[in-house]
């Protein structure tokens, strides 16, 4: 590219200053210029939390880019090869034109990006932060071209997840790696995967084949050989793979293997449709134990990760109430009632992972018991609904327990945009019952999770219109500052983002915030669909007593208003 950009302002002030100057610079690009393509690349999404400056003109790469490295394996430039569509040549030359070096000064993750006539140079605090200097450079190269900047960035969040549900409906590898590749590069680290619930067993395990040779459709889960492979493509990328085996209840795949895993140990098959099931993995039986253990085992050893979720939501107990195997081990651990009994099995598995270096996360509803949190010091407890409000999240909080927050009406993104609009996603603040704004900020938190929940999603243009563009606002979220946050910026930078990265698909922005009757409309068909789902002729499913609850009803009914 010869053609010089429009000349900008040159930022020599302090960080916000320059920060809206930069702002003042997209909005430029908004507007109709000679030079879109290349100012368009400065729509930088999530928005850094440091000085940002974007100086006069740009660099044409060299072809090749030659690379020295550093201390940094090359893998991690090959995906900034790919994503910028340039050749690379790595060599430890002091002559190279991309330079990168550790610096344990910067915070986790942190970078500096620095581009100049001379070349370009990285600093980097560890691995996840050169990944995202390099995703920072891939959203700036366009064309070959590079604009004259320098950026010092870092999370505000440490956690920054996005959870796919591969178990209700089952997506191909293809997908999965597509979903990894678009939540990086808005520096998402965390892939949560969950891969087991009652209508599926998506993992596969070489100790017990019958787990996934229940599914309803032959051949829906991944080969170990898949997961290894969709594992090193999020390393490269600077995402965390992590997997969640919900225990004890949503594991009706188990028990349609394994039916004497239950209490009542009768037949089951797995769902075909959505709901919550009754029947759960009964805690008094040590065979349960005897195939959980080597389970989790095998599981531990495939997935790096040192954490691990265990779910734990939406385990309805009745059958533990009369199970006599169930009441046996109330009394022999002197356990208060069901929830401890939850509690105490959730334990007893942590306690076997932590054999593997594993930190396990569960659903909140395991604060019900305080035998787990007793037992388990690190817990990891992820945030979705306070469905029983006890206080027990707000308790965990105010201790300084590991939270991240999931909340269903601002991060479950099966729901309807009537339901979740893009502007709430946006502004999100963690809270829990009891707490609001600055009191919430000054407790740790780990970060923030966006779901997509795969009950109604069928295919992947559905999966892409629900999860795009919402997750890319949990993205800003989770790592750019409150302070720093304004909806109107991020929406200037999002259709830029949009037309750059489509990817599988999105929602048009304008049509993510809807209007009071179109909200009306939107979730009365969402509503309308659950209950036919719900009331399907299923005597196992708890569902429609359980989730269609009148609180339930209540919060759909808070929504028309909190939109
Ligand atoms: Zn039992």
């Amino acid at each position: 590219m010869e053609e010089e950009l429009p000349i900008k302002q040159k930022h020599k002030r302090a960080p916000a200053l320059a920060l809206c100057a930069a702002v003042l610079c997209l909005a430029a690009a908004c507007a109709p210029a000679q030079s879109g393509e290349l100012t368009a690349a400065l729509a930088l999404i999530p928005l850094p939390n440091g000085k940002t400056e974007i100086g006069d003109g740009h660099i044409t790469l060299p072809d090749p880019l030659v690379v020295d490295p550093g201390e940094f394996a090359p893998e991690f430039f090959e995906v900034y090869a790919q994503r910028a569509g340039i050749a690379l040549s790595i060599e430890k030359d002091n002559l190279s034109f991309l330079r990168v070096s550790l610096d344990e000064s910067l915070q986790p993750e942190g970078y500096r990006l620095r581009v100049t006539e001379q070349g370009i140079e990285i600093a980097a605090a560890d691995e996840q932060g050169l990944c995202w200097a390099l995703v920072s450079l891939a959203a700036l190269t366009q064309d070959g071209g590079v604009p004259i900047c320098e950026i010092e960035d870092a999370p505000y969040y440490t956690y920054r997840g996005f959870l796919m549900d591969s178990a209700r409906h089952f997506f191909p590898v293809e997908t999965i790696k597509a979903l990894i590749e678009l939540t990086s590069m808005v520096k998402m680290n965390a892939f949560h995967w969950h891969l087991t619930d009652d209508q599926g067993w998506r993992v596969e395990s070489l100790r017990f084949p019958l787990l996934q040779e229940q599914n309803v459709i032959p051949g829906e889960y991944y080969t170990q050989e898949e997961i290894r492979e969709v594992i090193e493509f999020a390393r490269v990328r600077g995402v965390e793979v992590i997997p969640e085996i919900d225990l004890p209840g949503h594991a009706t795949a188990i028990m349609a293997a394994y039916p004497a895993l239950s209490c009542s140990e009768k037949a089951v098959r797995v769902a075909d449709y959505p709901g919550i099931r009754s029947v759960i993995l009964c805690a008094g039986k040590e065979a349960v134990f005897d195939l959980l253990y080597p389970l989790l085992e095998e599981m531990a050893a495939l997935f790096p990760s040192p954490n691990f979720h265990l779910g734990g939501d939406e385990a309805p107990k009745v059958e533990w109430e009369k199970c006599p195997h169930c009441l046996r081990r109330m009394e022999e651990e002197g356990l208060a009632g069901v929830d401890e009994l939850q509690g105490w099995f959730t334990a007893r598995l942590a306690r076997h992972l932590r054999g593997f270096g594993k930190r396990v996360t569960c659903w909140n509803e395991s604060l019900l018991s305080e035998h787990l949190q007793e037992e388990i010091q690190d817990l990891r407890i992820e945030y979705w609904a306070e469905v029983h409000e006890t206080g027990a999240v707000r308790r965990f909080w105010e201790r300084g327990g590991g939270m991240i927050f999931a909340e269903e009406f601002a991060a479950h993104f099966d729901l309807p945009y009537g339901a979740i609009s893009l502007k709430k996603v946006y502004n999100y603040r963690p809270a829990a019952l009891g707490f609001k704004g600055a009191d919430a900020d000054k407790l740790p938190t780990l970060g923030l999770e966006a779901c997509i929940w795969t009950e109604f999603v069928e295919t992947e243009e559905r999966l892409a219109l629900l999860t795009f563009p919402r997750t890319y606002a949990t993205a800003e979220a989770a790592w750019t500052r409150p302070d720093l946050r304004e909806y109107g910026s991020f929406r200037g930078r999002l259709d830029l983002w949009l037309a750059r990265y489509p990817g599988i698909g999105f929602t048009p922005p304008q049509e993510a915030d809807l209007r009071f009757v179109k909200r009306i409309q939107n979730n009365a068909e969402f509503l309308r669909k659950l209950a036919t789902a719900l009331d399907k002729e299923n005597p196992d499913n708890a569902g429609a007593g359980g989730r269609l609850h009148w609180r339930y009803l209540a919060h759909w009914i808070g929504n028309y208003f909190l939109y």
